[in-house]
């Protein structure tokens, strides 16, 4: 099973990956727990011109499915061909949520590279971690320095969440959304109950 945890920086899904992929393991599961950009040395390597280096908007869609057809080669799909869970962090939602809600690309163009990249795959299940802007902004703020896509404008992750929500919308059998203002314990016990059901 493939399972993606996706949300506006400073939403909390990295604080609880752990949490499911312990979870999985518990049951006698082999876990692979992998992440976008990124996830192989090629895409590590893309990682680090995608959030450093000023580009193109399309050379950035284009790059993070160059990246992500490494990853499903090298990492995604040998894992799910062995019986493996994959749990990662970040996917294609992303790239919709950030290239195409916040910076404004052609959701149609990315539906094509989708279309290129993975025409017959999909998540299992995708948890989309969601709070207020002012929540996630607070959290980062408190916690880290801002990285280059973080200092953008606050409606840039406003645009960001909403495609984040619309696609939940449009795609209601794979998606939860998760309600993410809400404390730790309480958010790990619907999470392991949405994991014990797929
Ligand atoms: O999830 P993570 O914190 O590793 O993401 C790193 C950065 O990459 C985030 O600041 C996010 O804003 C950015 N990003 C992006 N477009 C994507 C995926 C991530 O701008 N498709």
């Amino acid at each position: 099973k493939f399972i993606t945890f996706e949300g506006i920086d400073g939403a909390g899904k990295s604080t609880h990956i752990a949490f499911v992929a312990d979870l999985l393991k518990a049951q006698g599961k082999r876990v692979v727990v992998t992440r976008e950009p990124g996830g192989t040395p090629l895409g590590e390597k893309l990682r680090d011109l995608l959030l450093h280096e000023k580009m193109h908007l399309e050379t950035e869609a284009l790059l993070m499915f160059a990246a992500r057809r490494e990853h499903l080669a090298q990492v995604i799909e040998p894992a799910l061909a062995r019986g493996d869970w994959v749990i990662s962090d970040r996917f294609t939602d992303a790239t919709f949520a950030y290239q195409g809600g916040g910076r404004k690309l052609a959701i149609d163009k990315l539906t094509a590279l989708e279309q290129w990249v993975h025409p017959n795959l999909q998540p299992d299940l995708t948890l989309l971690f969601d709070v207020p802007l002012e929540v996630a902004r607070a959290r980062l703020d408190a916690t880290r320095e801002l990285d280059k896509f973080e200092q953008e404008k606050a409606d840039f992750f406003d645009a960001t969440r909403r495609e984040y929500l619309r696609r939940a919308a449009e795609f209601p059998g794979r998606f939860r959304v998760i309600d993410s203002t809400r404390s730790i314990p309480v958010i790990q016990e619907e999470l392991a109950s949405l994991v014990r059901g797929i």
